[in-house]
């Protein structure tokens, strides 16, 4: 595995592998691998000839009031770890190589950024439509593979590649889950121990509403209600910041269920956000 920080190598080294037909994949990251960045990077090693991982925490998705600078970061696990799952090429940009002093060419998909996360973190997709549309431009990838965790991320970058023309194939791979249901991030290291015990409830709340649907109920107000009362009852520690029932693609509200729909959640904590998503479909 190549470890590469200059991104006009990685381009030059990709454009060639282009050149020879052989099927690129990319996997984007901010590090601190878990086994939902391995899920992806396993999934792209299956699918192509050549597997490049970005690690890059990039500051355009980060607010100014956000955890930028205490970020979890240990590159040298990460490193071992991107080897063993078969990288061709780790990437590692400083974020002076990916951000000219003067950048100001920005990605943007207003339509589908301005709710959900969009709304405590007005910024944030802008900064990730830009820097996934520079790796594609470095990368040029044949796939590239996301997860469902982010889900709004996923249905943005598939909406930019689409509209955009960039000649990927946008992958979006499921869920990864601790034992008890916690959805892995890099964030939960924020976690307090008592935190910690009560996270998964993020999850089991999100659960009710889909066993729910299951038994017949489709109004919306009537399962936020449930799910609140769970959240209070077992997640005392954790502060909502929305609750929404969603549209899976375009993200438009959904009063009665009546057909696929995605009911995500993002809670506070006192040092982390954590996020989730269940895909609904009666
Ligand atoms: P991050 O390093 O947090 O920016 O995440 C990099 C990629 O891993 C994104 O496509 C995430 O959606 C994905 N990812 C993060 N956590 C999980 C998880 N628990 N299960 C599946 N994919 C995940």
């Amino acid at each position: 595995m190549d470890i590469v920080r200059n991104p006009a190598e990685v381009q030059s080294q990709c454009l060639s592998w282009r050149e020879e037909k052989l099927r690129i994949a990319l996997v984007p990251t901010m590090g601190f691998f878990h086994a939902g960045h391995e899920s992806l990077m396993m999934e792209g090693r299956r699918r192509s000839d050549r597997l490049v991982v970005s690690l890059f925490v990039n500051p355009a998705q980060f607010g100014p009031d956000e955890d930028l600078d205490r970020y979890p970061r240990d590159p040298e696990q990460d490193i071992r770890t991107a080897e063993r799952l078969g990288a061709d090429i780790l990437f590692m940009p400083e974020a002076g190589d990916m951000y000219a002093a003067d950048h100001a060419a920005w990605v943007e998909v207003p339509d589908l950024s301005a709710s959900l996360c969009g709304c405590s973190r007005p910024a944030h997709f802008r900064g990730v439509a830009t820097v996934v549309a520079k790796l594609f431009h470095l990368v040029v990838p044949h796939i590239a593979l996301f997860g469902q965790k982010d889900w709004q991320q996923l249905v943005i970058v598939r909406r930019m590649a689409r509209d955009l023309a960039f000649p990927v194939e946008i992958i979006g791979l499921p869920i990864v889950r601790e034992m008890d249901g916690l959805a892995l991030s890099s964030r939960n290291a924020y976690l307090s121990p008592d935190e910690r015990r009560q996270a998964p409830h993020l999850y089991k709340g999100l659960e009710l509403a889909r066993t729910m649907v299951i038994q017949g109920i489709t109004d919306t107000a009537f399962l936020r209600e449930a799910i609140r009362r769970h959240w209070a009852e077992n997640f005392s520690l954790g502060r909502e910041d929305y609750l929404s029932f969603v549209h899976p693609e375009n993200l438009r509200p959904v009063e009665r269920i009546s057909g696929a729909t995605l009911v995500a959640a993002a809670m506070f904590t006192l040092r982390a956000r954590l996020i989730d998503n269940v895909f609904i479909n009666p």
